[in-house]
């Protein structure tokens, strides 16, 4: 969660943490499970033998005696968590929470070394500082960077800020006199966000221009193996082969690029630079026009080659090549995504950015979390069949057909955790003079505008399940001020209304409404979203959706899963005919409380004795099925889903 309050190229500033806070539906149940389930299961996971990721500071400061465990980046997660549990703090002001993060923090300054250095892995392992980027202590930097600005920003308190401050001067000292050898340094690239934020936090401008480093390094020196790059993939794969400024297409691991990106529009929200800006503009448009599932999910493949012919993993493929079953959307990806957008609806004001914000949070992070809490995805395929894939590399779970309890490589159920944790806070942003509502569902806003004066307001909402959106002032100045409503760029119908009248402003979806009045406490503003059935399509280059649909009912992804399929079938045996009627229901009793739909679809069945044979023509059966929200798939036993289904056309 950025602040964004003094940023000069910023239109739409951040609130401030807690001003928004959920209070009925979908998203507060969500922050109440989070808070109650998540943070502290994951905290038991991650304190105790399993996730070890205390053990490693632990040992680090000398307090214990072992191995290091986990992935190289697993400090970064740990921070994750820290970072979930402050969001948590600033809603419910349990002093426990700060208590105990007190508590870590100082075992994590102790293990930090005198010339500010924190990289659990190599100090334990007693591996040279800065002799190869595949330990990723940059991302870990920019992790602890966030946290602790986090922690600031809520608390006031400066005990973990010191310990980020103490490292990034170090690398302040190793990084800004840019010596070759340390050149290609900084993928995975959270440290660009980080070192923003913490430029914001203490006005500190090194931090700032370390940053622009980071981002400016990248693509200058010759993509050939050296010391420092051994033991990882380069080039494409690390977004090393074309400086930022002149790229046109992503590339390369799906999560360091959108990280990147984000970094980089962190960086221009500072500087104001036309070049910077001009090239999120171009990989913002490839990402979200032609390298983005339904969901908002991103990174086609678990391995795969970019254009430019470079090995990549777990990243971009090629322009609307977008595999289903094989798909890899790994979690982090997919936040990375609506992280780059956030940061761009503050760039450009345009509510499109909100959009994909709202995609991914209701499909493609969700996902990676299961009803319980307490599960996890990393890969978020939008297909699975049972016999398709052996999962060759499953060592640390990444793919799998269940959610897994703990998955070695730990960076998406934290990353998702403190996302679930902090969404209220992209709820709403502050225009120059005024207020923009992002997101929808029942909460409570107290803030300031950016003239100082007290707004204060509740949305009353049954969304995603219903389109019904109320916001009454609760307070504020009398002179007046604008509401932006933003009208999603699939509300084609949608009414707007002032005090019960129609608000005479002009709505387009994927546009923001502004209202520009005078309000007075009691004022009230109606939006009525359209939650009617969408099947969609896909563009006609994206082979893998040809003649299939998917179906949407608002923000939400909807999806096939054989639990719900008479015994015996199989989602790949499914056709939907153009016409089918889809009945909404709401199942307080299903997953949690969910609305599902119900039709008729068309079932054959094929045996799939061979790799290819004749058509011949289908023997077809109608069975009523019932369809349900992508994030909610794989809750009940191992089972086959699909997101898009063939059509017959009627
Ligand atoms: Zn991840």
């Amino acid at each position: 969660m950025i602040d964004t309050t003094n940023s000069p190229h910023v239109k739409l500033k951040s609130i401030g943490i807690g001003d928004c806070r959920w209070t009925d539906g979908f998203w507060a149940e969500k922050f109440k499970q989070c808070e109650e389930v998540m943070v502290p299961h994951m905290g038991t996971l991650l304190k105790g033998d399993i996730g070890h990721g205390y053990n490693n500071f632990k040992i680090a400061a000398g307090l214990k005696k072992g191995k290091h465990q986990g992935f190289a980046w697993h400090d970064g997660d740990f921070f994750k968590w820290m970072e979930a549990a402050v969001y948590i703090y600033a809603v419910n002001q349990d002093a426990k929470i700060i208590d105990e993060l007190d508590e870590i923090i100082e075992v994590i300054a102790k293990a930090q070394e005198d010339d500010g250095y924190l990289h659990t892995n190599i100090q334990i392992d007693g591996t040279a500082h800065f002799s190869n980027r595949k330990y990723h202590e940059m991302y870990n930097c920019g992790h602890l960077y966030t946290t602790a600005c986090v922690h600031h920003r809520v608390t006031g308190k400066t005990n973990f800020l010191d310990t980020a401050i103490k490292n990034a001067n170090l690398l302040y000292k190793l990084f800004q006199p840019q010596p070759k050898e340390l050149s290609r340094f900084g993928f995975n690239q959270s440290q660009i966000m980080g070192l923003t934020e913490l430029y914001r936090t203490t006005k500190d401008k090194r931090y700032l221009e370390l940053a622009e480093i980071f981002i400016n390094n990248r693509g200058k020196s010759p993509v050939v193996e050296d010391s420092s790059t051994e033991g990882y993939p380069i080039g494409d794969m690390v977004q090393e082969r074309v400086p930022l400024r002149e790229e046109t297409e992503a590339v390369g691991h799906a999560v360091l690029a959108l990280y990147y990106y984000a970094g980089a529009a962190d960086v221009y929200a500072e500087t104001g630079e036309q070049a910077l800006i001009d090239a999120l503009d171009r990989l913002w448009d490839n990402v979200a026009n032609k390298k983005m599932y339904v969901t908002g999910a991103v990174g086609q493949a678990h391995f795969g080659a970019s254009t430019r012919r470079d090995k990549i993993e777990e990243g971009f493929l090629d322009a609307y090549l977008m595999p289903n079953a094989t798909a890899y959307n790994e979690t982090c990806a997919n936040i990375a995504n609506a992280m780059f957008n956030f940061r761009m609806l503050g760039i450009k004001g345009d509510s499109r950015h909100a959009d994909i914000m709202e995609l991914v949070a209701y499909n493609s992070a969700l996902v990676g979390i299961s009803a319980d809490g307490k599960h996890y995805f990393y890969a978020n395929p939008l297909r699975y069949n049972h016999g398709q894939r052996e999962y060759q590399d499953n060592r640390d779970c990444t793919e799998s057909a269940n959610r897994e309890p703990y998955i070695e490589c730990f960076c998406c159920p934290p990353n998702l955790v403190r996302t679930i944790a902090k969404i209220s806070n992209w709820a709403y942003s502050l225009t120059s003079n005024g207020v923009a509502v992002n997101l929808f569902g029942g909460n409570r806003l107290a803030t300031k505008l950016t003239d100082g004066s007290e707004i204060k307001l509740h949305q009353d909402s049954g969304y995603p399940w219903e389109g019904n959106v109320k916001i009454t002032i609760d307070a504020c100045k009398q002179e007046p001020f604008e509401i932006l409503i933003r009208i999603p760029g699939w509300a084609d119908q949608c009414t707007l209304l002032v005090n019960g009248d129609a608000s005479g402003e002009e709505i387009s979806p994927g546009t923001f409404a502004r209202i520009h009045r005078a309000w007075k406490p009691g004022d009230t503003i109606d939006l009525k979203l359209p939650m009617d059935v969408k099947l969609m399509k896909g563009h006609p280059f994206i082979e893998e959706t040809r003649n299939q649909t998917a179906i949407k009912v608002g923000p939400l992804v909807y999806c096939l899963e054989s639990p719900d399929l008479p015994e015996g079938t199989r989602t790949l045996d499914v056709y939907v005919p153009s016409d089918i009627e889809l009945e909404k229901q709401n199942d307080p009793d299903v997953l949690g409380g969910i609305t599902t739909l119900t039709g008729n679809v068309h079932v054959k069945s094929d045996e799939r004795t061979s790799m290819y044979e004749p058509i011949g023509k289908p023997e077809w059966k109608n069975t009523s099925v019932r369809f349900v929200p992508y994030y909610a798939w794989s809750n009940r036993g191992n089972a086959e889903m699909t997101v898009w289904l063939p059509v017959v056309w009627k």
